[in-house]
């Protein structure tokens, strides 16, 4: 079976171990073995950023730390074991800006991927090759190799556009974000390796990722929503918010920013349905037991959905493959 998931970084990150775990792949740690089934993250890049001239991919990196048994799982990013002389001496020197961390073992990375972006290699390539050393078991595809990162406007107290990452790391999301903008998704295509894969899939599963700036971003690359629209496979989404709050993070900082209510309800109408609506994507919306949701033309279940470990995760992924009729 050929799975497609949407993803960022950690919900992403999280729920492709569970997918892994429902489609009987080796989990972190185990031997690797031949499988019959295949699965390809569309990852999120809007979060993506130049700091200290490496260039950094956040939810790239948690998806490949995370599935490759690098992560540092107390914090659900970065690298186990981490060490922090670089930011150390980089504070020595008074160097801006200093309120994002890179651990030194993470920074390896930045520096593989820099040199291979400045020669030339597409960031899928680098992937590609990044991923030799930590073998995730998927497919990791950013979802366009183009430039586009997503932009916060905030008053502080004069307006301004700040990146996501100084919004969201430096900020807390305390400044109300008034606009939410994918800058250079205008002009960015998805690659052919994401168009194939979304066209060839038997599933498409939207996990329950930051509905905003993760899976918004990837919707906001032109081409991409109408792959989605188009492909023979059922597209089932599952619910990143529970109870009317996001579990871990600020994701009602950015729900509230685009008018729409922090609700499983409000977040599948917005993403919308195939069926029942011109620029919708969904067949199915998940949302977890005791929340309700009417989403014109999806079916909705609820089940739980608390991804509290593999097997709770490999549960709801057996659901969304279960209310998508099909069977790994
Ligand atoms: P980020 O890029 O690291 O912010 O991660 P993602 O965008 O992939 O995922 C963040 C989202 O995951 C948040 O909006 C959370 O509400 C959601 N999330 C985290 N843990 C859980 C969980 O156990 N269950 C569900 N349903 N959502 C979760
Ligand atoms: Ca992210």
């Amino acid at each position: 079976m050929k799975v497609v998931v949407l993803a960022g970084g950690v919900g992403g990150a999280r729920f492709l171990q569970g997918v892994k775990a429902a489609l009987g792949m080796p989990a972190v740690g185990e031997p690797e073995e031949p499988s019959p089934h295949e699965v390809t993250a569309v990852v999120n890049v809007g979060d993506d950023v130049w700091m200290h001239g490496l260039r950094v991919c956040p939810d790239l990196d948690t998806c490949m730390y995370t599935l490759g048994g690098g992560i540092d799982s107390e914090k659900g990013w970065g690298r186990l074991g981490e060490t922090w002389s670089v930011k150390e001496e980089l504070a020595a020197y008074g160097a801006e800006p200093s309120w994002f961390g890179l651990g030194d073992r993470d920074i390896a990375t930045h520096l593989v991927r820099s040199r291979m972006l400045r020669a030339g290699y597409s960031l899928t390539a680098v992937t590609e090759a990044l991923c030799d050393r930590w073998r995730p078991g998927v497919r990791l595809l950013p979802v366009t190799d183009d430039r586009v990162e997503t932009h916060i406007a905030i008053e502080d107290p004069e307006p301004r556009a700040v990146h996501f990452q100084e919004w969201w790391v430096r900020h807390r999301a305390e400044p109300a974000a008034r606009a939410i903008v994918p800058v250079g998704a205008d002009e960015a295509k998805p690659t052919p390796a994401v168009l194939d894969a979304v066209a060839e899939a038997d599933v498409v599963l939207i996990a329950p990722s930051n509905p905003v700036v993760s899976v918004g971003t990837l919707l906001a690359v032109p081409g991409f929503r109408e792959a989605l629209r188009g492909t023979k496979a059922r597209v089932v989404g599952l619910s990143p918010i529970i109870g009317g709050r996001p579990l871990r993070g600020m994701a009602d900082a950015c729900l509230s920013a685009i008018g729409v209510e922090t609700t499983a309800e409000a977040v599948g109408r917005h993403y919308g349905s195939r069926q029942g609506s011109e620029e919708g994507i969904l067949d199915a919306w998940l949302v977890h037991t005791g929340d309700t949701a009417d989403v014109p033309g999806a079916s909705v279940r609820a089940v739980p959905l608390l991804m509290s470990d593999v097997d709770s995760t490999a549960e709801m992924t057996r659901a969304a493959f279960d209310i998508a009729g099909v069977q790994p």
